[in-house]
């Protein structure tokens, strides 16, 4: 039980845990029924949150072990292990011609599918999540679980039924607090080629191209990234003509930039890398960093507090790694019914993300960001209602009005869960 391979997040791979787990699911199943301790277990998939590894606490590792991809003969359903990073899914099913949606990077694992996915292809494909058809795994109270989407989610038959749908809503977003899940099954999608116009753009810029994009009703999303720069990242299907012609609309309208460019890439595998251009001097040294993640209807006549709201926390970031950045949703991801999955927010076109960034073992730098990131997870509030637990912070003090702003009414249904699959806690609180 040693450790096998660094941790991406940078956080969690200088923690000291207790141990690292590696075993199949019968082998974890019969030593959680001997009880694991200390608790909350950790799992690990990717590897890129700050809490898949702490100190003192066992983490699961998936990586080395469940490293299936097998695609079905029409190639219109692949089943993964979740020990596979997006880039690995997306190189298996590229040679099929097909994808999923994946984030704005391919590093994440399949915590990326399990805690949402939003996707640059969101608003024409759904979540990441809205392609899952089957999950296998352990619950927390150590049983062993293979579950199928259920046919009609939204007839509540008989209890059995009802017992199903609940633990499938459960395992769709709240997975981390409930289960670990071994492999996924998904819906493919044809693999087509992309349109991205990336630019730096200045704050009025910024405000006009929100502005523009929430009236969007085709493929096209607007990214930003808030540092040193603004970074404007536009991401289309390059036969959607309606999304290419919104894109120059856009480019139009927001005059001269320093530097902009369109290019046409084959899929998610070959897209370019999101907020390089949102900093000129990049920070050195090991660093740390927490992220906070929120979701928001369209801003509207909010939108001009907004940005004066995000540049008096940028003007006074604590370190220059301090970052805001948002990707857009929405589209056929608002489609899919609220009572379907634990991602409540269906009503989303914003996900802002706040990422508080300090020199490792910097104590001092350390509280001043986290600070930096509460208030802003707080200012935020105003703005974006809902939180996406893409990472979960059950070790900081926003933990659980973060569980509230998640899940709100589906809450209650979520504990109840938990006090039947992961009753003696064993893994993160919920
Ligand atoms: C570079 C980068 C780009 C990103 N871009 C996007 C983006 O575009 N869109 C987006 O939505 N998110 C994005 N994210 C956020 C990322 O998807 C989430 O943080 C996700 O939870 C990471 O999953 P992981 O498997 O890589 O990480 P891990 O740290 O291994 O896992 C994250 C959490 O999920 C839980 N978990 C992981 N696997 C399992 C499992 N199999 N069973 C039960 N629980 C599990 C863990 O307990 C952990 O708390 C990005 C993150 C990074 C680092």
């Amino acid at each position: 039980m040693t450790k096998h391979a660094a941790l991406w997040n940078p956080l969690a791979d200088d923690s000291h845990p207790a141990g690292w787990i590696t075993s199949d699911a019968i082998t974890l199943s019969n030593l959680i029924h001997q009880g694991v301790q200390p608790t909350p277990l950790l799992v690990c998939s990717g590897g890129t949150s700050s809490r898949c590894a702490a100190d003192g606490l066992w983490t699961l590792d998936l990586r080395a072990r469940y490293r299936q991809l097998i695609i079905n003969e029409d190639a219109e359903e692949v089943e993964i292990g979740a020990g596979l990073s997006m880039a690995e899914v997306l190189e298996g099913l590229q040679t099929r011609g097909r994808a999923i949606p994946v984030g704005l990077s391919t590093i994440p694992g399949c915590g990326f599918v399990l805690t949402g996915g939003v996707s640059p292809l969101t608003r024409s494909q759904g979540l990441a999540m809205d392609h899952i058809v089957g999950l296998r795994g352990v619950w927390g109270n150590g049983d062993i679980f293979d579950l199928s989407e259920p046919v009609n989610p939204a007839s509540t038959g008989t209890d059995s039924n009802n017992e199903t749908h609940h633990q499938w809503r459960g395992l769709l977003g709240a997975a981390p607090f409930l289960a670990v899940v071994t492999a996924i099954r998904l819906r493919t999608q044809k693999l087509a080629p992309l349109a991205i116009w990336r630019s730096t753009g200045n704050i009025q810029q910024l405000a006009v191209a929100i502005e523009a994009a929430e009236q969007w009703n085709h493929s096209a999303s607007l990214q930003w990234v808030w540092n040193e720069n603004i970074e404007l990242f536009v991401t289309c299907f390059a036969d959607d003509p309606d999304a290419v012609k919104a894109m120059e609309t856009l480019e139009k309208l927001l005059g001269d930039f320093a530097q902009s460019s369109m290019t046409i890439v084959a899929g998610q595998h070959a897209q370019p890398p999101f907020g390089t251009l949102a900093r000129s001097t990049p920070a050195t040294g090991r660093l740390h960093n927490e992220v906070i993640s929120r979701l928001a209807p369209a801003w509207g006549q909010q939108l001009p507090s907004l940005i004066a709201d995000l540049n008096e926390l940028m003007r006074n970031r604590p370190h220059i790694g301090c970052q805001i950045s948002a990707q857009q949703l929405g589209g056929v991801s608002a489609q899919v019914p609220v009572s379907r999955t634990s991602f409540i927010h269906r009503d989303a076109i914003w996900k802002p993300w706040v990422s508080a960034t300090w020199t490792a073992g910097d104590e001092k730098g350390r509280k001043s960001a986290i600070d930096w990131l509460l208030r802003a997870n707080n200012l935020l509030s105003n703005y974006c209602p809902g939180v996406h637990l893409a990472q979960i912070h059950p070790h900081l003090s926003c933990h659980n009005e973060e569980l509230n702003d998640a899940f709100q009414n589906w809450l209650p249904g979520l504990n109840q869960l938990k006090y039947h699959q992961d009753p003696h806690g064993l893994l993160p609180p919920l």
